[in-house]
C-alpha cells in the first residue's frame, strides 16, 4: 500500500503496553483518514454508553492521505472521542508539524485506551513508545509545554500535542494545542485529563512512499500556484477575521450573547483593525502555501505584551458577543484561552452567557469573586477586564464562576437554573451543548437545519450550510423544499475535507469553482497519484456520506432521538430588533418542516434512524446490524 503504513498503534495507558493493529486496504479506502478515519477508531474501540470522562473512552488520532506529502494544506490529523461536552461524537481538526510526524512515525492512527495513574506524556518515537513522568509539566500552559517537551528532547524533529490547565481541571470545554493550532471543538482536552494525559509527542524519521511522485509533485505545483492568487487572497491579507464587518452587515453578528445581529462597534473589533493596528505576522501551518493565521499582539497598556493567533470565530465569541470593542483585551482573552487549553468559541458564549444573567440579575457582584477581584466585579457587556479575568477563571476553576463557565452554557444554565429557580437557560447558546458560531441562524434558515441537525452540534466547520443563504442561492428569510438537499449536499462536502483532511480555504484553487465539479476531479486525481488507486468522482463524494454516517451511527448507538436535533431557545422565541436580519426567527413548524425535509434526503426514517439497506449500500455491513433499522 502506498502513502498508509496498514497499522494503527494502540497505547493502553493503564497497563502502559502497545500493540500494532493491521488493517486491510479496503478499510482505508472507506475512511481515508482525518475526522472519517478517527471516527471509525472511535466507533470500534469505546466502551458504548460510557462516561466520557472514564478509562473506557479512547482518544482515536488519524492523521491524513496527504500528510508529508507535497499535496499543500494535507498536514492535517482529526481527533475522536465522546464529547464531555455533548455526549455524542466529539471530532475535532488541527494540522501542521504534528501530522507529519505522525505519518512518518510509521503509523495511520494512534487509540489510547485507559487512564494512566499518575500523570504522563506519551513519546512516539517511530516504532519505540515511552511513557515519561509529566509531574513538572501540571500547570504549564500549551505552548509553554509543548517548549519544555522540545527541550527535554533536543530535538525540533519531536512534535507535541498537550493540554493546558483547563483539560488538567477537566474544564468541558478544554482543547489540545499542537503547534499554535487547535483540536478546538468538544471538550477533548478534558478527555485528555481525565486519562492524565498532559501531552503526546511524535517523532517519525521514515519517509512516505507515494505512488507517483512526479505525477504528484505535478500537480502539488499547479495548486501551489493557484495558492497564491486571488482565490485565497481573502486568507492572506486578513485572515478570517474579515467576516466580521461581513456579518455585520448581513445583520448576523451575533452581539451580547446573539441578542443582536448588529455591534455598533465592530469597526474596532474587526480583522481590518486588527491588521492595522494591532498586527504582528502572519503565519502558516505546515505544508501550507496560503497562510491564513493572523498573529495579533498588544503593544502598551494593562494588556502590553498579549499576543494571539486571531481567527474570525474567536473575535466574534470574545469581542462582540461579549460586547467588547476593546481589540487588546480580545486579544489578551484569546491569549488566555490558547495557553489555558480552552475552546474560544465555547468559552465567548459561555461568558456572554453569563453577562446575560447579570444583566437579568440572575448573578450578582458577589458570584464573580476571586483572589484578583476578592469582591467580585461587575459581570457587565463591555467589560474587557471582566472578560479578561474570566478566561482566567475558567481554565483555573477558580471560585464559583470559574468551576460553574468551565464546563459550558448548557451545564451552567442547568445547574443555575435548579439553584435559584431561575430560566436561564432560554439565554444558553448551545445545540447538543456544543456552543454556537458566529452566524446568526434565525435568518440563515438553511443554515439553522444545518446546524440543527450537526453531529457535533452546532457546528459551522462540519455544515457548510450558510454558503448558500449568505450568497443568496436561496432566500435565507423563509424556507422551501429544497433545504433538505442543501444541508446534507453542504455537510457531505465538508465531510470530504475533514476526512482527507485538506484546509478548506484551498477549495477555490483547483479550478476556481468550490463546488463538488471544480473540485473532485482534482481531489480524485491527488488521491490516485499518492496512493496508486483508482478514484473516481463518486468515489470522492462518498468520502463524505460515509465520514457523516459513521458518526451519526455513533450518535445513535449513543442513545441519539429527533429532539437532540434542537435549536436554543432564543431563535425560537426572540427576533432580533435591528438591522436587515431583524425580525425573523425559527419557528417549530419550520424546524420540523426542515427535519423533515433533511432526513428524507439522507434516505433515513422520518425520526432520523438509518435504515439498515441504506448501511449496507455504503458497505458499512457491521455499523448495520448494531444500528440499522
Ligand atoms: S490556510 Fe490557514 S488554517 Fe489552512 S492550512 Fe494554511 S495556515 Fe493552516
Amino acid at each position: 500500500m502506498y502513502a498508509y503504513w496498514g497499522k494503527i498503534l494502540h497505547i493502553d495507558l493503564a497497563t502502559r503496553k502497545t500493540w500494532s493493529e493491521s488493517k486491510p486496504e479496503e478499510w482505508y479506502k472507506m475512511y481515508i483518514g482525518g475526522v472519517s478515519m478517527a471516527s471509525r477508531l472511535c466507533w470500534e474501540n469505546i466502551e458504548v454508553g460510557c462516561d466520557p470522562l472514564s478509562p473506557g473512552n479512547p482518544i482515536c488520532i488519524a492523521g491524513g492521505i496527504f500528510s508529508g506529502t507535497p499535496v499543500p494544506v494535507g498536514g492535517k490529523y482529526g481527533m475522536v472521542s465522546k464529547s464531555p461536552l455533548t455526549g455524542f461524537v466529539g471530532d475535532s481538526l488541527s494540522g501542521s508539524w504534528l501530522p507529519i510526524s505522525l505519518k512518518r512515525s510509521g503509523w495511520d492512527g494512534i487509540v489510547i485506551h485507559n487512564a494512566s495513574n499518575d500523570w504522563v506524556t506519551v513519546f512516539v518515537d517511530d516504532d519505540k513508545v515511552e511513557f515519561r513522568d509529566a509531574s513538572h509539566l501540571l500547570g504549564l500552559g500549551c505552548g509553554a509545554t509543548e517548549e519544555a517537551i522540545r527541550e527535554e528532547m533536543g530535538d525540533d524533529q519531536v512534535r507535541s500535542a498537550s493540554i493546558g490547565p483547563a483539560g488538567e481541571k477537566l474544564a468541558r470545554i478544554a482543547n489540545v494545542s499542537n503547534d499554535g493550532r487547535k483540536a478546538g471543538r468538544c471538550g477533548q482536552g478534558a478527555v485528555w485529563g481525565s486519562k492524565k494525559l498532559k501531552a503526546l509527542s511524535i517523532r517519525g524519521t521514515h519517509g512516505v512512499v507515494v505512488a507517483d511522485p512526479e505525477e504528484l509533485m505535478k500537480l502539488s505545483f499547479e495548486i501551489q500556484q493557484a495558492a497564491q492568487g486571488p482565490h485565497t487572497e481573502k486568507y492572506r491579507v486578513l485572515g478570517t477575521s474579515s467576516n466580521v464587518l461581513s456579518m455585520n452587515r448581513l445583520g448576523l453578528l451575533p452581539t451580547r450573547n446573539y441578542q443582536e445581529g448588529v455591534f455598533e462597534d465592530a469597526e474596532l473589533v474587526c480583522g481590518e483593525y486588527l491588521h492595522e493596528h494591532n498586527k504582528a505576522k502572519t503565519i502558516a501551518c505546515a505544508q501550507c502555501p496560503i497562510g491564513c493565521e493572523q498573529v495579533g499582539h498588544v503593544k502598551e497598556g494593562a494588556y502590553a505584551g498579549a499576543m494571539a493567533h486571531i481567527e474570525y470565530e474567536s473575535l466574534y465569541a470574545l469581542g462582540s458577543n461579549c460586547g467588547l470593542n476593546d481589540m487588546k483585551a480580545v486579544i489578551q482573552a484569546i491569549a488566555n484561552c490558547n495557553e489555558g487549553g480552552l475552546d474560544t468559541m465555547s468559552t465567548g458564549v459561555t461568558i456572554s452567557w453569563a453577562f446575560e444573567c447579570y444583566e437579568k440579575g440572575v448573578f450578582t457582584k458577589e458570584d464573580f469573586k476571586c483572589e484578583k477581584y476578592p469582591d467580585g466585579f461587575e459581570a457587565e457587556f463591555g467589560n474587557g477586564e471582566a472578560v479578561v479575568t474570566l478566561t482566567e477563571m475558567m481554565y483555573n476553576r477558580e471560585g464559583y464562576m470559574g468551576n460553574l463557565l468551565a464546563d459550558g452554557t448548557r451545564r451552567a444554565s442547568k445547574q443555575v437554573d435548579e439553584e435559584r429557580g431561575t430560566e436561564s437557560y432560554k439565554w444558553a447558546m448551545n445545540i447538543k451543548g456544543l456552543e454556537l458560531p458566529g452566524y446568526d441562524a434565525r435568518a440563515l434558515k438553511t443554515f439553522s437545519l444545518g446546524l440543527a441537525t450537526g453531529v457535533r452540534g452546532g457546528c459551522h466547520n462540519r455544515s457548510a450550510a450558510y454558503d448558500p443563504d449568505i450568497k443568496g442561492e436561496v432566500d435565507r428569510f423563509t424556507i422551501d423544499d429544497t433545504r433538505g438537499e442543501l444541508a446534507k449536499s453542504t455537510e457531505e462536502y465538508a465531510a470530504v475535507y475533514d476526512s482527507l483532511p485538506l484546509c478548506k480555504f484551498i477549495r477555490r484553487c483547483f479550478t476556481g469553482k468550490a463546488d463538488r465539479a471544480g473540485a473532485w476531479p482534482m481531489i480524485a486525481k491527488l488521491i490516485n497519484a499518492t496512493t496508486g488507486w483508482d478514484f473516481g468522482y463518486d468515489d470522492v463524494d462518498l468520502i463524505g456520506e460515509r465520514a457523516h454516517t459513521i458518526k451519526k451511527a455513533f450518535n445513535i448507538r449513543e442513545g441519539w432521538t429527533i429532539e437532540d436535533d434542537h435549536l436554543p431557545w432564543r431563535w425560537q422565541h426572540e427576533k432580533m430588533k435591528e438591522g436587515p436580519s431583524a425580525g425573523y426567527l425559527v419557528t417549530q413548524e419550520e424546524l420540523d418542516a426542515l427535519k423533515d425535509m433533511y432526513y428524507k434526503a439522507k434516505g433515513w426514517t422520518k425520526k432520523g434512524l438509518i435504515p439498515k439497506k441504506k448501511l449496507v449500500a455504503l458497505g458499512m455491513d457491521d455499523v448495520a446490524e448494531e444500528i440499522g433499522v
